[in-house]
């Protein structure tokens, strides 16, 4: 196939037929020609699966139509994303990782020549691409990776040497965006962040180790040593520096995860809907019970957030809009939305009980396919933390101590802060101890949720389900007020030892 080819069967259709062509592929593969369960239990993906879920070009939704792909555009790519996940999280998290941390960046970052060779790869050869950012002793301090590049002057290459984990797709990517720090002559490294786009047929990684991954079992990850040589043009040229270009990479990435969230939250929804109304216990069914009801609105509520998140990025969020600065809206989109990802995955769990808790059922496969979005792209304890701490930075450069009305002139809470007046209605302290800054920001996570969603409700989405989540998030924000505004502080004994055996005390 060529690429004008690939080109003619991108443009000819419409967003909603090439969504319902390719859920359709979807639900052939997974549902009609193979054992749902049984995929959901196996490590990898059968490579037939793989090639046709490619031909139907899921991945030209990231890439600009003079290449072309069918342009690049943000609603189309999420939406790409959510009918993957609707039928499979680790398939929509693979797509995520090939859009979000390769081809976007390529396509804003990359010089003329990549970008020419890797989307015909992408669209013709159906080749595919990773990020490997972390190392075994540098996680959330990437920054400190240990990674290091020089500059070979006489043969026009960067060498680049070092150790990096957990990148998905290890051992499968056509291409790697591999991250490095500038090394001296001495072998010092720079604190500036380079990027490199190497093709992995020239060699260089080796794959010292599969890692034995908890849940997503479709996506293999491992311990890779790197040891390449990139062509110079393949280097990314940074706006300004490459540490803010790597936070445009990572908000932007964040941004797009409800483009997985919302089709998983779907079918966590649809799932316990279908299994609550089947099920009898006690001569009724499950689904009429109040507390069935009570989890029933709360994933519909995670699910009606999620679409006004989708919703919110596609609308602010262009291909060519550099998103270094929006730290709030991108922090709080990801934490939030991975909680709700897990939290539906458990009680869809308590639901269906104990026919959940196996290998091959989906209540199972999500509560551990969905555990690690909480952990990657940024732990999200460290992610409201760093919402909390830009908060009060605005605060203090904007001179106003006091929270309320700072956040209720704030862009991303102006609506939702008014339900808050009373609780928020006082004098912030700037120097509150970490567990503090968690906890207030995982209130105004909530509130930029909330924002979110009342903005949703202002567009002739459904309204029933709008003031539904707005009742649930609510009071998940009640809630994370009251345990911020609570003033004891729980400190780990660590010589716990001696007298802590109850049995010691027990008297005949
Ligand atoms: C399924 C999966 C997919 C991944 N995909 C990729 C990928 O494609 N590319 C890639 O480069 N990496 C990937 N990663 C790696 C991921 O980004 C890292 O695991 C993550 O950044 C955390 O680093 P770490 O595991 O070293 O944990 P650590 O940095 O050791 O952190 C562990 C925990 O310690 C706590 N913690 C750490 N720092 C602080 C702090 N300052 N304050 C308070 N608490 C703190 C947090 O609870 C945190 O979750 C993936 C990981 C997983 C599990």
């Amino acid at each position: 196939m060529d690429l004008e080819f690939a080109q003619s069967i991108n443009i000819k259709k419409d967003i909603s037929s090439f969504l319902n062509d390719y859920r359709e592929k979807l639900s052939q593969l997974f549902s009609q020609r193979n054992d749902e369960d049984e995929m959901l239990a196996t490590r990898g993906l059968p490579p037939y699966v793989l090639r046709e879920v490619l031909e139907c070009n899921p991945l030209s939704t990231f890439i600009p139509s003079e290449y072309s792909g069918r342009g690049g555009h943000t609603s189309e790519a999420l939406s790409m994303l959510e009918t993957t996940s609707y039928q499979s999280l680790p398939l929509s998290l693979m797509m995520g990782i090939n859009g979000a941390l390769f081809l976007q960046p390529i396509a804003n970052y990359a010089h003329e020549e990549v970008m020419e060779n890797v989307f015909s790869r992408f669209l013709v050869k159906k080749n595919m691409g990773g990020l490997m950012i972390t190392e075994p002793d540098y996680g959330s301090d990437a920054l400190r990776m240990q990674t290091g590049f020089i500059h070979d002057d006489s043969n026009k290459v960067y060498k680049i040497d070092g150790l990096k984990h957990w990148a998905g797709l290890t051992g499968w990517a056509d291409f790697w965006l591999i991250t490095a720090r500038g090394a001296d002559k001495d072998g010092e490294l720079g604190r500036d962040i380079g990027f490199f786009v190497h093709d992995s047929s020239n060699g260089g990684i080796e794959v010292l180790e599969y890692y034995k991954n908890l849940g997503l079992y479709m996506l293999p990850y491992g311990r890779n040593k790197v040891n390449i040589e990139v062509p110079e043009n393949y280097r990314l040229q940074p706006k300004t520096t490459g540490v803010t270009m790597m936070l445009d990479i990572l908000h932007r990435s964040r941004l797009q995860f409800p483009g997985m969230s919302t089709g998983h939250l779907n079918r966590m929804l649809d799932e316990a809907l279908d299994h609550c109304k089947q099920r009898m216990v006690g001569g009724m069914s499950l689904f009429n019970y109040d507390q069935v009801k009570e989890r029933l609105a709360r994933l519909q509520s995670y699910f009606t957030v999620s679409s006004a998140m989708s919703y919110f990025t596609s609308m602010n969020v262009p291909l060519d809009h550099n998103t270094a600065r929006m730290d709030v809206a991108a922090n709080s989109i990801k934490s939030v939305v991975t909680d709700y990802m897990h939290e539906a995955s458990q009680s869809l769990m308590q639901l269906v009980g104990a026919k959940g808790y196996r290998l091959d059922h989906i209540a199972g496969r999500a509560m551990v396919d969905s555990r690690p979005f909480q952990i990657f792209e940024g732990s999200n304890d460290i992610l409201y933390q760093q919402i909390s701490e830009s908060v009060l930075k605005m605060m203090r450069k904007g001179k106003e101590n006091n929270l309320y009305n700072f956040l209720k002139n704030y862009s991303l809470t102006e609506n939702a802060a008014e339900y808050f007046k009373d609780n928020l209605d006082f004098e912030i302290d700037y120097k509150l101890p970490q567990r503090k800054l968690v906890q207030l920001g995982q209130a105004i996570g909530r509130m930029v949720s909330m924002n979110m969603t009342m903005k949703l409700g202002e567009t002739g989405f459904n309204s029933d389900m709008v003031a539904n989540s707005l009742k649930v998030i609510r009071e998940e924000i009640q809630q994370c007020i009251s345990s911020y505004t609570y003033n004891e502080s729980p400190m780990m004994i660590e010589e716990y030892g001696d007298d802590s055996s109850w049995l010691r005390y027990v008297k005949d």
